[in-house]
């Protein structure tokens, strides 16, 4: 939903008629600014879409914390970019130009995919002289030249963006001045599918960051840490250079463990800054704030400290970003008291000492409450009444309470106010004007403690851009030491990152379940593919044996060396890959109307039409939601389309259980087959987890199911079905030499009656459909209808 919130715009004590009211800020999704609304971990995103024929503008802005994230794509299959770098940043809502609003396909990924809130921006707004003119007033000169560089329909989403937010903020805004405008070529694309398969940020079975490479690398003290380490996950780099100066920091901090733990503790102590500026800037901001937002500073100095001696670019360059933001902390521990309260509006923000009028008024009502107190007992000896109070409330101010028993007693000059069941409250003259005294001082200590509270956050507002500049190299400071410290946990090597076409891992691990595993030890496997001899793997292997943990492992390496971090094997060179792609596991998405297979297409199709030859594929089965015959048919020209340089040639993981397949490799270029070991020894099975050369032709999914609990009796009928299938020479007994199925179709696994559908065909074939009269047309279909029935 969205909320208005409307408050009186003017002093009631001093306004004339009716007190003036307006709305002061509408609250959106995507537009919270509130710490107990907001995932400290999570960025919240607002974003606006531009969009018209073969253009698109994306703009993505968190106003918590001041980031703003802008690019544009041009060309064909715009729509695909958009819905990737929507998946990549997930906002909350987003603002839609009229072109975008009118795309059916983008709006319901933003609703149903992302469960984003779609709003429809001014038009105006989105034109492009109004949006050029609406970013220069907001960013600085030299980012506006960098978002001209972005394209025009870059330019005029953010001019929807910024319409949206001074409509619906209303207040300044020029905090959010850090603008990151990146195009393609940055940043490694990552669609949805994949960060879904290869469980990037939450795994696929709970939707929990628990399981998920960002659980096993992240290791971050700060929030803005947090944020960062997903925003680095899921924007793997495509330059060497700058994965090269992360691994190097990296590296440094690994070399280095117990400065690295003192970085980590100091890091520990360091709040919110970035959230905490944009709430001192935004205006909402209380005296406990601004305590926390100092006392995270404070600890800045000691990280400079400790970082002098590293020697990484990365490492100095963001220990040269940090501030040590002295005067910030002087200034607010000058001025705010230790313990102040949540409201800033009813006094005590203020230290004592800082101010001499706060002071003096602070002992006017000390001495007020001093002499209330004394009034109470001499009011109690002169009257003789032993439990005689003096109480206050915000209606009568201060009063004299006498219980009904000694009503007798009260001395005529009590001025009698207020009757209650058990008691009476009196005042006196005297009582009187020294309340006057001491709420006159309360009155204008609060009045003077919010015009000096208001005095110090203006202060400390000026000094956003600094703040903001120390949050961001906090941030990378905590990702580089996560990064080392699991890489050190967990054994982890420094990959050699180039732009060769090499993908070499020795001793390579799966990060998240070499993690997970209890009781065993994860055994690592070695990879070699290039563009060249080694494009495609072919893994057959028995259910279980580990294959899909294998191609992922592959990919999150890859994945991993490309987002600067260490990478869980003995030594890999990555060729740098410009994207990865998966096709992995079988998932309905009725919501959208489709069916599993349908989405395994879509899915294949998409790689097809994307996939580069400097791309990473993960194929793990393809075709097993559709009949034997057809499934087959379309694993083996996808294998063949993408082995083929002329065509794709990207490198690929095939696995598959057409074990038919593995004849591929006698007969086209670049594809190797690979297993996966197991022992038999009778029924059982024994996994070795290695990976070797040569294809396997035997599933054990008959073992497999009995491993997994399925009934006895099932699996013992499974065996007879098996054995009678292969008597009948419908299934390849597992030991014979291998022959390209492909070519004998009386060796596959399953044979339908398709020869009547052949009649059917036939009969429809041979029908004149203009000479039949509707009586006989009708009788042709129930005879067709009852002949499918027996099929
Ligand atoms: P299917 O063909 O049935 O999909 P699969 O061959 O793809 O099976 P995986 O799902 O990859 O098998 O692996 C099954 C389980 O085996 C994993 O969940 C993991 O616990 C374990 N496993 C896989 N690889 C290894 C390994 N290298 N070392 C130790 N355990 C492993």
């Amino acid at each position: 939903y969205k909320v208005a919130i409307c408050e009186q715009t003017e002093d009631p004590a001093l306004a004339k008629g009716l007190v003036s009211r307006d709305v002061i800020r509408v609250v959106t999704p995507g537009t919270l600014i509130e710490s107990s609304m907001l995932d400290e971990g999570k960025n919240n995103f607002i974003s606006a879409v531009y969009m018209e024929e073969s253009a698109a503008g994306l703009c993505f802005c968190d106003i918590s914390t001041g980031e703003v994230f802008v690019t544009g794509f041009a060309g064909e299959e715009t729509l695909g970019h958009v819905q990737n770098e929507l998946g990549r940043f997930s906002p909350r809502e987003a603002v839609l130009s009229a072109g975008a609003m009118k795309n059916d396909r983008l709006t319901g990924f933003l609703r149903e995919q992302l469960g984003c809130r779609c709003e429809s921006g001014r038009e105006a707004c989105f034109e492009e002289e109004e949006a050029r003119r609406l970013a220069s007033n907001q960013f600085p000169e030299d980012k506006i030249e960098e978002l001209l560089l972005s394209g025009a329909a870059a330019v005029r989403a953010v001019g929807g963006l910024l319409s949206y937010l001074y409509e619906t903020q209303k207040t300044d805004l020029s905090y959010l001045c850090t603008l990151l405008c990146y195009g393609e070529g940055q940043f490694m694309e990552l669609d949805l599918s994949v960060r879904r398969n290869l469980e990037i940020t939450e795994s696929l079975r709970n939707k929990e960051k628990k399981g998920s490479l960002l659980w096993v690398l992240d290791r971050t003290k700060t929030p803005m840490g947090r944020r960062l380490i997903r925003g680095w996950i899921v924007r793997p780099l495509l330059g060497p250079v700058p994965i090269r100066r992360r691994l190097e920091a990296v590296g440094e901090l690994v070399d280095q463990p117990i400065r690295r733990e003192e970085l980590a503790l100091a890091l520990r102590d360091i709040t919110d800054l970035e959230r905490l500026i944009g709430k001192v800037v935004y205006g909402t901001v209380n005296g406990r704030d601004l305590k926390a937002l100092s006392a995270g500073c404070a600890k800045l100095p000691v990280l400079i400290e400790l970082l002098a001696p590293f020697a990484s670019s990365l490492l100095r360059e963001t220990c040269a970003r940090i501030d040590p933001l002295a005067d910030l902390c002087e200034k607010v521990d000058r001025a705010i008291a230790d313990d102040p309260p949540f409201s800033i509006r009813e006094g005590g923000v203020i230290r004592d000492g800082y101010h001499a009028e706060v002071d003096a008024l602070r002992a006017v009502q000390a001495n007020g409450r001093d002499m209330i107190a004394g009034i109470e007992a001499s009011e109690r000896e002169k009257t003789g009444i032993k439990n005689l109070k003096v109480g206050y409330n915000r209606v009568f101010g201060y009063y004299i309470e006498i219980s009904k028993s000694n009503y007798d007693l009260v001395p005529e000059h009590y001025i009698r106010k207020q009757t209650l069941a058990n008691c009476e409250r009196f005042i006196t003259q005297e009582l009187k004007e020294m309340e006057n005294t001491i709420l006159t001082a309360r009155e204008r200590l609060e009045t003077l403690e919010y015009e000096l509270f208001s005095e110090l956050r203006a202060c400390v507002a000026a000094m956003v851009g600094r703040v903001q500049r120390t949050a961001a190299a906090v941030a990378q400071l905590d990702v580089l030491v996560s990064f080392a410290a699991v890489a050190s946990a967990n054994g982890y090597a420094m990959p050699q990152v180039d732009l060769s076409d090499v993908i070499e891992i020795t001793q390579g691990r799966h990060p998240v379940v070499e993690q997970t595993l209890s009781g065993s030890m994860f055994v690592p496997n070695d990879t070699h593919m290039d563009c060249g001899e080694n494009r495609l793997a072919i893994i057959t292997g028995p259910n279980m044996a580990g294959k899909s943990t294998y191609m992922r492992q592959v990919a999150l390496i890859v994945l991993m060396a490309q987002i600067g971090s260490f990478v869980p094997a003995k030594h890999a060179r990555i060729g740098i890959v410009d994207q990865i792609f998966t096709r992995i596991g079988a998932s309905d998405d009725l919501a959208s109307g489709q069916s599993t297979f349908m989405v395994e297409m879509s899915e294949v199709a998409s790689i097809l039409r994307h996939a580069t030859s400097k791309s990473l594929i993960v194929f793990d089965e393809i075709g097993r939601g559709t009949s034997t015959y057809d499934g087959m048919s379309i694993a083996r020209a996808v294998l063949e389309f993408a082995a083929d340089k002329k065509k794709l040639g990207a490198k690929t993981l095939f696995a598959t259980h057409y074990h038919e397949l593995t004849e591929l490799e006698n007969h086209l270029d670049g594809i190797k087959n690979y297993n996966i070991a197991v022992k038999k020894r009778g029924d059982e099975i024994t996994f070795l987890r290695r990976i070797v050369s040569g294809g396997a032709d035997e599933s054990y999914g008959i073992e497999v199911a009995m491993l997994a609990g399925v009934p006895g009796a099932v699996v013992s009928r499974a065996k007879i079905i098996l054995k009678e299938l292969e008597d009948s020479g419908v299934k390849r007994p597992a030991n014979r030499p291998k022959t390209s199925v492909m070519e004998e179709p009386e060796v596959q696994q399953f044979t339908f009656e398709d020869t009547r559908t052949d009649e059917i065909i036939e009969k429809l074939k041979n029908m004149d459909v203009n000479t039949i009269t509707p009586i006989e047309a009708l009788k042709i279909l129930y005879e067709l209808v009852k002949e499918a029935g027996e099929i």
